[in-house]
């Protein structure tokens, strides 16, 4: 008899298989909404899925800005880029840090004016395997929720303004899921909140970290409902997902041709320094989604989470 992990193997091949197929399908003029004008950032990309994505939007034809906390790392990636013919350019960037924010952005308004799609994807995990350890969760919240967040707030001003509307893509992951099979959360009155996408807030979503992060310090997050794996991880994702609603029901609210989306996605278990090279697909299948929901034609798609280029529950 075939396991349910043998079946979920073989759909997620199955549907990996279409995916590179579909990959190979060109876009057509009629889609094609960029140009070699278009800009697009992508943060903590000097590696892993982030480089991935720099490496196939350049490829698209769009400019792309490669940043990297790490400045020689970073101009090291993206001359790599560059010697294979890509349109890439790099700046340092480090999302916990406020003033290299402001740097950047300075650097984007001087340089480029504006840009078109901003993806999300610098993060940090401190847990492999098996373990779980909370002792790096102030980092691991700091950086994927707050960084995560502090950026967009810096890069909204300088999204252009265009008909088929500027487009932000945070990577998330299905550990930070409020329901389902996958969902780790035993806390009910967390889920509820976090569900409830009309009431939701930025301000609901802040309570809920420096909840769990309170409770980390006084040594009782364990009985607080937290997942009991990937446990900062998951809860920062989480962060990271409840607040992508909440942005793109705000960017909603502006006129036609100002619009901005919001979207999330998770690349699934993916081979990179992350999972210590263990996941079950390569960084260039991870990177697929985000490429894909950064360069959706003609769609006002907001405020939805996707993972294989198909839309999943929050
Ligand atoms: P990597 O560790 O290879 O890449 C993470 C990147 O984020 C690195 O470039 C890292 O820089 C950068 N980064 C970390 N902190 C900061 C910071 N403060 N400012 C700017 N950049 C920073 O992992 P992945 O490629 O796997 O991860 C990419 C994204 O995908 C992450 O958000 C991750 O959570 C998410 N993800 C990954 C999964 C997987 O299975 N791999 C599954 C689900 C989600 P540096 O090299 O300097 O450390």
């Amino acid at each position: 008899m075939v396991g349910s992990k043998e079946k979920s193997k073989e759909k997620r091949d199955k549907r990996l298989q279409e995916i590179s197929l579909l990959r190979t399908i060109p876009y057509s003029d009629h889609q094609r909404w960029w140009t070699s004008e278009t800009v697009a950032v992508v943060t903590g990309a000097n590696r892993g899925i982030g480089f991935e994505m720099v490496r196939q939007l350049a490829g698209h034809g769009l400019t792309v800005i490669l940043t990297s906390r790490d400045e020689n790392v970073g101009v090291e990636a993206a001359k790599i880029l560059q010697e294979g013919g890509f349109n890439v350019d790099f700046h340092r960037l480090d999302i916990l840090d406020s003033s290299s924010i402001q740097e950047f952005c300075k650097w984007i308004k001087e340089k480029y004016g504006l840009i078109d799609v901003l993806i999300n994807n610098a993060g940090v995990n401190y847990n492999v395997g098996s373990d779980n350890s909370v002792e790096f969760s102030h980092m691991v919240i700091s950086t994927n929720y707050y960084g995560t967040k502090n950026i967009i707030k810096a890069m909204i001003p300088l999204m252009r303004h265009a008909s088929q509307g500027a487009r932000i893509v945070n990577v998330t992951s299905r550990l930070g899921r409020l329901k389902g099979r996958h969902s780790k959360l035993e806390n009910e009155a967390v889920r509820a909140k976090l569900m409830d996408v009309d009431s939701l807030t930025e301000e609901i979503v802040d309570k809920t970290v420096s909840e769990f992060l309170k409770q980390v310090e006084e040594e009782t997050w364990e009985s607080g409902g937290w997942p009991h794996s990937f446990t900062d991880y998951s809860v920062s994702k989480m962060a990271v997902n409840a607040y992508t609603r909440v942005l793109a029901r705000e960017l909603s609210e502006r006129p036609e041709g100002e619009k901005i989306y919001a979207n999330c996605f998770c690349p699934g278990w993916v081979k990179t320094a992350m999972t210590g090279y263990a996941g079950n697909i390569s960084a260039e299948d991870g990177a697929d989604t985000g490429v894909w929901l950064a360069l959706l034609p003609d769609q006002a798609i907001t405020g939805k989470f996707f993972a294989e280029r198909r839309e999943i529950n929050f």
